[in-house]
Order: structure tokens, then sequence, then C-alpha cells
């Protein structure tokens, strides 16, 4: 047995035919889970589709009633990037309800994995970018509706940069220039801004979609190629940051599995050694600090799926070692 949860449905499966997304990657998790004995069938909970009251916490009612009604425009479907049907948008509910379910057992428990989630291209108003619903700001706004946090730090580490995240939690941001980077040969950039009720991190390749990117409490802009100890420098650099001006109830960790260098949408050069240090290194410094962590999966794109399926049962492994070694300062 874990000593946390992991949340799981078969239907996080998204129906979206032949896509580089896999949308099998879920049920591939949860079996290799299994088979392997990471996990035993007690270690999952299964979640229920978020409320509609909970999902526009975070979206307009525009455009939940778009969704409901199947009346996005084709430029909106075309933005999706993802084709619409109803099985989609009751997938994503039940991602978001996963997320919920999550973040509730990460304060229990000090750590809760949904297997699936990280859809941080949506924002407020239309999707994108494979996210048709902020699985994880629709988490964060229910604790925080339901009193049981007051703050939220959300840590992205997919290759691409959380947009969405971004221009969900701006409200009260005011841009504060650019902190000092660490020392390093390589031509990464950090920007920061100050946070509102919740503190956004992003790392991600700069010279990737989105296009456009609004600024996070902290965005580490990496130049294409970066490997794993550049990576984990900056990663280490960004939490010592974000946790020295912030103090979270609860933190978001976006585990994508895209940093990898066998990625076929990212342009990094992380191996599977490096991402299971960069998912050691989050839950370590949380730990430390006794932050609870919620985890997310977002993207993979893995030429060999099997691949994404390793990262993503890694950062089940991670976890489990960092809550059963002993707490350090
Ligand atoms: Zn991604």
């Amino acid at each position: 047995m874990l000593p946390f949860k992991l949340i799981y449905s078969d239907d996080y499966y998204l129906p979206i035919g032949a896509h580089v997304f896999p949308a099998e990657k879920y049920r591939r998790v949860h079996a290799r889970l299994l088979e392997t004995g990471i996990a035993a069938a007690g270690d999952f909970l299964k979640p229920q589709p978020a409320s509609d009251q909970d999902i526009l916490l975070v979206h307009t009612p525009e455009y939940v009633h778009k969704l409901k009604t199947g009346t996005l425009s084709p430029q909106e479907e075309m933005q999706l990037e993802v084709p619409f049907s109803p099985e989609l948008v009751h997938a994503f509910w039940l991602a978001a309800g996963g997320s919920i379910l999550a973040a509730q057992h990460a304060l229990q428990d000090g750590v809760a994995v949904n297997i699936g989630g990280g859809f941080h291209h949506a924002f407020p108003d239309h999707g994108e970018g494979f996210c048709m619903i902020h699985d994880v700001a629709v988490a964060i706004r229910r604790l925080r509706r339901d009193d049981k946090i007051h703050t939220a730090m959300t840590v992205d580490c997919d290759v691409h940069q959380g947009n969405g995240t971004a221009a969900i939690f701006a409200g009260t941001r005011v841009p504060s220039g650019t902190l000092p980077s660490q020392s390093s040969q390589n031509a990464g950039r950090m920007r920061s801004a100050h946070a509102g009720d919740v503190f956004t991190i992003s790392l991600h390749q700069h010279n990737n979609y989105p296009a456009w990117k609004p600024l996070s409490s902290i965005d580490v802009d990496l130049p294409d190629g970066v490997g794993d100890d550049d990576y984990l420098g900056w990663l280490d650099n960004a939490l010592s940051s974000g946790l020295r001006q912030f103090e979270p109830d609860l933190l978001c960790y976006i585990a994508g599995a895209d940093p990898y260098r066998e990625d076929q949408l990212g342009g990094l050069a992380l191996t599977l050694e490096g991402l299971k240090r960069r998912d050691a290194l989050v839950f370590r410094v949380a730990r430390a600090r006794k932050i609870p962590v919620m985890v997310t999966f977002a993207g993979g794109y893995a030429r060999n799926v099997e691949d994404t399926v390793t990262i993503h049962c890694n950062t089940v492994l991670a976890a489990r070692d960092a809550l059963s070694a002993p707490r350090s300062g």
C-alpha cells in the first residue's frame, strides 16, 4: 500500500481518435502501477465529475454553456486542437473532479496524485492546446471556497508554458522586474511578478507553444536543448525564490512528461533519470517545508508511449520515496 492516494478513472481516456496526445496513457499508467506492484487496487480512488458550480469558479458561464450545448464556433474548436464531443466534455469534468479529490487528499496525507489532469492551457473563456477545462485551477478555487486552503502555489514543469494558469491567477499581480538568475552558462531567463493568493511558477522551453506567454509569478524561459543538470539548477532556483516570497498551503505540481529528450512536441533534452531527479526535488523541497503536494500529469508525447508511461509512473515512485524518507529541513 502507498502512503497516499492515486486518483483514477478509466473514463479519463480522451475520445479524440488518432492524435499526438496519447489518450490511452492514463489506462497504461494505471495498469503499469498495478503490474509492477508499485500500487495496489486499494491505493486508487475513483473521482466524480466536478459540478458545474465548481467549473464556474474558474470558467465563464458563456464558455461553460457552449461546452454543455456543443455550440463552440469552428474557430474555438480549432483552438482546442482536439475534436469536440459530449464525451470529451465529460472526460474534462471528470479530470477536474479528480484534481479536486487529489487536492483534498493531499491535505490529509501530504501527497496525492491525480493519474490525469494538468490541463494548464485552458483559460476562463476558452480552451486551447488540448485543454478544455483547467482542472488544477478548479481544484484550487474549490478548496479556497471550502476554506480548506488560503494560498496555493503551482509548479509547472511541463515543457510548455502554463499560459492558462498564469492568466487565471494574474488578477492581483504587478510585475516586479527580473530576478537575479543563477550564474549559468545557459542563457535561460527568469521573470517574476508579485502574486495574489496563488503563486504560479512555470519552467518551460521559451521557443515553443504558446507563442503568447502571459506572466506567471515566476517564468523560467529555457533555451532549446537544456539537459538535466541545467534544468535542475533552474528548478531549484525557481522553487527557492518562490518559497522565499510566498507560503502556500498547497503545492500543485504539474508534472508534464514532455521535457523528455525523446518528446515529439518538446525541445528540451532531459533524460528519464533527470526527470526522476526533477520529481524528487519538488517533493523534497515541499516536504522540508511541510507543504502538501497535489500532482497532475499534463503533457507527454514521447515517440515511444511507454516512455511517457514510465515518466508518469516514476513520479508516483518519487512521491512514495519522498514520503518515506525522514524529513529534513
Ligand atoms: Zn506540454
